[in-house]
């Protein structure tokens, strides 16, 4: 069943949790969310809702829906590969670019739904309730459409940026008239609004001199996204030598607050206080950063700029998994140890990056990210019965440090239920991660 059909309008009452709200209401003990089409309609104590479903979640933490600010979805088939085909320490391994671009040149529209609806089943259960779904292998128009079709199923808030495919020439522009097309058309893959269109952008090619876009290119690039009025996300990473995009950016008058950056490990203080002054939101993507060698994630020294940030899985090629819990509990553990503080980002502070302000890196804090009146209903309520929990303490804390994926409860996005009693509404595992096993089988086979 696609959770797209099933009733998203009907009222619920979330009754009896411990509400982080993370809004101004602050925290409510043994609190109630009620949620009628699709929003949020109150919140607070004792609240009275006849007629509604309810859903008892006494004992257990109610907080906003997680929120990812940056994900290549549709590699989620490729899970595991990071090193390439033939795995292991021997001296073929290819590393993660290199084979991330070499199978995806292999991917049929098929592939990129099975990819991208693991990745959304997966992203359900961990509790994540928006994804900014970087597509970075649109190899055409079905390809786009196939990455759409599995996001609006799975009832998840997204945005999908536009993207180019892997191996794109880089002395080409990537397909505007189709980027063009879908922005022309976009009720039609809106899910009701449930999804926003932005574009995926090379930028200046990164920091690999073969991979460099040349300026004339990729300003008009940008140029088109912002003449339809869309957001633009560009990945700035790299050794600081071979990098300097954010000066090129800035030096381009390029940076505003419709460009989110990701990454920013090794910008210079000077390249942090351009992007600040320009508003850019930042996405840090913790465990991929560390995987592939980019060095620490820098959250401290940009939020200390004042940028807007907000927290990603990136790519489970390398974070093997999208577990939240997981990316904001090493988001701290980076932030103090590279502070040598045991308070530098609190865990308070760092749910607040999983939520609101990873809503307003993206543009969405008016709608989602905090349990407040008149939002769209994006909650998950977490289970504290279980062996790694079992006490309810220092709620936010127990999210950020002790939380995993199994104990999330209850999920609803946009007013629908896509996790209850701890398993999926709309999809069954069996199924779905049968149909990624034979569509990797496909890609490996024509590789
Ligand atoms: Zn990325």
């Amino acid at each position: 069943m696609a959770v797209e059909d099933s009733v998203p309008n009907g009222d619920i009452l979330v009754r009896g949790g411990y509400l982080l709200t993370m809004d101004q209401a602050g925290d409510i003990p043994d609190g109630d969310v009620h949620i009628s089409g699709g929003e949020i309609h109150a919140v607070g104590h004792g609240l009275d809702a006849p007629g509604a479903e309810v859903i008892d979640a006494a004992g257990m933490i109610v907080a906003p829906g997680l929120v990812d600010t940056h994900w290549h979805l549709w590699n989620t088939l490729l899970r595991g590969l990071s090193d390439g085909v033939g795995g292991g320490d021997g001296p073929d391994r290819s590393g993660y670019f290199v084979t991330c671009v070499g199978l995806g040149r292999h991917f049929l529209p098929g592939d990129t739904y099975a990819g991208t609806r693991l990745a959304c089943a997966e992203a359900i259960d961990a509790g994540i309730t928006t994804v900014h779904d970087w597509a970075h292998n649109i190899r055409g128009r079905q390809w786009a459409e196939a990455g759409l079709r599995a996001l609006a199923e799975s009832g998840l808030r997204a945005r999908f940026s536009y993207g180019y495919e892997t191996g794109h020439p880089n002395d080409q522009a990537m397909a505007l008239d189709d980027l063009a097309h879908f922005h022309a058309t976009w009720p039609a893959y809106s899910a009701g609004g449930r999804i926003h269109l932005g574009m995926a952008w090379r930028g200046t090619g990164g920091s690999n001199p073969a991979m460099r876009v040349d300026p004339k290119i990729y300003r008009a690039e940008i140029e088109a996204a912002r003449g339809l009025g869309l957001p633009v996300s560009v990945h700035a990473c790299g050794p600081r030598a071979a990098g300097g995009q954010i000066a090129t950016y800035a030096a381009d008058g390029l940076l505003g607050p419709d460009l989110q950056v990701v990454h920013l490990n090794n910008a210079s203080a000077a390249e942090v206080a351009l992007a600040a002054e320009h508003g850019t939101p930042v996405s840090v993507s913790p465990f991929t950063e560390l995987q592939i060698g980019y060095g620490q994630p820098v959250t401290g020294r940009l939020l200390a700029a004042g940028l807007p940030v907000g927290l990603s899985v990136d790519t489970t090629m390398l974070s093997g998994n999208a577990d939240m819990f997981g990316i904001m509990k090493v988001t701290q553990a980076c932030e103090n140890g590279n502070a040598c503080h045991e308070f530098a980002l609190s865990a308070r502070d760092v749910l607040r990056l999983a939520t609101i302000e990873g809503a307003r890196t993206l543009g969405l804090d008016s709608v989602t990210g905090s349990l407040a009146p008149g939002k769209r209903a994006d909650l998950i309520a977490v289970s504290v019965d279980a062996w790694n929990l079992g006490v309810l303490t220092d709620p936010a804390r127990l999210l950020v440090t002790a939380a995993h994926p199994g104990n999330v409860h209850t999920v609803i996005a946009d007013g629908r239920v896509l996790k209850r009693g701890g398993a999926l509404t709309g999809y069954e595992a069996a199924e779905v991660t049968r149909s990624a096993r034979s569509a990797l089988a496909g890609v490996l086979a024509r590789a």
